[in-house]
């Protein structure tokens, strides 16, 4: 390193002191002096350096958690960033006193501890740090505020979905979302409680470091009221013993502040580990979530394939026709008046009705058929190699199982409600999308003409309707 770039590496305080102990050089003992002494504080100015790492190191990961939890959109987004980049070291000493109160002030913020953590919470938890580093303005508004959970997707009375809306997506995974919420909400809720306890860690370091920021801004104190009454000291020494014993006394002074620092070098080079720790276990956290998510196939309540299990197959399904050409059926089925089972004994029974459809009535298609559940009261089947009239048969053999099978609520038996059903035959060429959609008209016929009807799209085709 230059003379120059040695001299830039040291704080302006540091540099200042090297200066007034420019005199002790002209002697060889003072020479040896001043050497012990630059290297102190050149250890203390490393030191320095690493604080200010080790808290541009936190406040990143705190920003990172945040983003994590931020809709992708969120205006919030760029500012947390724009935060990042500004809290890259060197950080000036100003910065870093301000950063370290406007630090502590974020962390004590409750807003965190919410399960239900949205753009305001995070915005009003980061406000100290924002204001601290000019990038206070506001950037939610009632409008921009992320909004509340999505409550459990419900099907529109009489018809499962308005005949307009685009059914089955060209991305299976992107409409698929909409009724597998559940487990995934259950995977953030714990996400964030986890996110919570890694909070609390981040705040025990920032204490720890605060700690060791105190000490070492006390022990520099001492140490340069020190070497300025020594300063004088050494100006007014006439005799050679004096100097000996003042150097005695630098050399004893400087050791243990050289001693001193190595031991916060220590301690904060833990803390540094700990945070990397930290990264790491939120990284891996992450990395779960997103396998959670795209391993979510099964319905929890029925144990069924969900809904994008069942998309994915369907495209498969579609795939094998468009190259055998062998008939695929897609029967869709609804319970006639679900609701009124949930409004008079309970959810906990609509609950039993769907996991007995699942376990006694449905297990009746063969076992190559793919049956889901598709939303809330609906249900799913893929028949390959079967056409629109062997399908009506599988319909009508479980339309005659739900009427035998009971299902038990608080000790008593009672009918399973009837279903609706719409199927239809698989048309070489087209979509999947409007495969599902003809399905659902002929359900949504099923319903219009009464309930407990299995309606064919082909048969309606062709002037047929079919009696329930
Ligand atoms: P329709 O004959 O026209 O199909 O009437 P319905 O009552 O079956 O249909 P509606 O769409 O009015 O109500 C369906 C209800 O199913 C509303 C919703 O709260 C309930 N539901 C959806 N998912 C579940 C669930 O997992 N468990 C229970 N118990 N109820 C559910
Ligand atoms: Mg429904
Ligand atoms: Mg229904």
């Amino acid at each position: 390193m230059s003379d120059k770039s040695q001299e830039q590496a040291l704080t302006s305080l540091s540099g200042k002191l090297l200066r007034l102990l420019e005199p002790l050089r002209r002697s060889e003992d003072g020479a040896a002096v001043y050497t012990y002494i630059e290297q102190a504080l050149r250890d203390r100015d490393q030191t320095q350096q690493q604080v200010e790492h080790c808290y541009a190191d936190l406040v990143s990961l705190l920003l990172a958690a945040f983003a994590h939890v931020l809709p992708s959109g969120s205006p919030l987004l760029v500012k947390l960033r724009l935060l990042q980049m500004r809290l890259e070291p060197p950080l000036p000493a100003h910065d870093l006193a301000q950063l370290q109160e406007a630090l502590q002030q974020t962390l004590t913020q409750n807003a965190l501890a919410h399960v239900h953590t949205t753009q305001e919470t995070i915005e009003t938890a980061m406000s100290p740090l924002f204001g601290c580093f000019g990038l206070s303005y506001a950037t939610t508004s009632t409008a921009q505020q992320a909004p509340p959970e999505p409550p459990a997707p419900e099907i529109p009375k009489n018809h499962p979905r308005a005949a307009s809306t685009p059914i089955v997506p060209t991305q299976p995974a992107s409409t698929s979302e909409q009724f597998s919420t559940e487990p995934e909400r259950r995977v953030d809720m714990s996400y964030r409680r986890h996110l919570d306890e890694k909070r609390q860690g981040i705040q025990k370091i920032h204490l720890a470091l605060a700690k060791h920021i105190d000490a070492t801004i006390d022990r520099n104190r001492e140490f340069s009221a020190l070497l300025e009454s020594q300063l004088e000291k050494l100006r007014d020494l006439s005799d050679q013993q004096d100097v000996e014993a003042m150097r005695q006394h630098i050399i004893e002074e400087t050791t243990h502040l050289l001693q001193a620092q190595h031991e916060l070098a220590e301690r904060l080079d833990d803390t540094r580990n700990d945070l990397r720790v930290i990264e790491a276990d939120s990284q891996q956290l992450s990395d779960e979530m997103t396998r959670v998510h795209l391993l979510s196939l099964t319905d929890d309540l029925t144990g069924l394939a969900n809904r994008r299990a069942f998309l994915r197959r369907m495209q498969d399904e579609i795939g094998r026709v468009q190259r055998y050409g062998n008939p695929l059926s897609l029967a869709v089925i609804d319970l006639d008046g679900f609701k009124a089972v949930n409004d008079q004994f309970g959810h906990a029974a609509g609950d039993e009705v769907l996991k007995v459809y699942a376990s006694e009535v449905l297990t009746t298609f063969r076992h190559h058929d793919m049956v889901a559940r598709y939303g809330g009261e609906e249900f799913a089947v893929l028949l390959p190699n079967t056409t629109s009239e062997g399908a009506m048969r599988s319909l009508r053999k479980v339309q005659k199982r739900s009427t035998e099978v009971p299902y038990e609520h608080e000790g008593d038996s009672h009918s399973l409600p009837t279903f609706s059903a719409g199927i239809t035959l698989y048309r070489p060429g087209e979509s999947a999308e409007d495969f599902m959609q003809r399905a659902d008209h002929a359900l949504y016929r099923a319903k219009r003409l009464g309930r407990n009807r299995i309606e064919s799209a082909e048969q309606e085709e062709s002037g047929n309707s079919s009696m329930g």
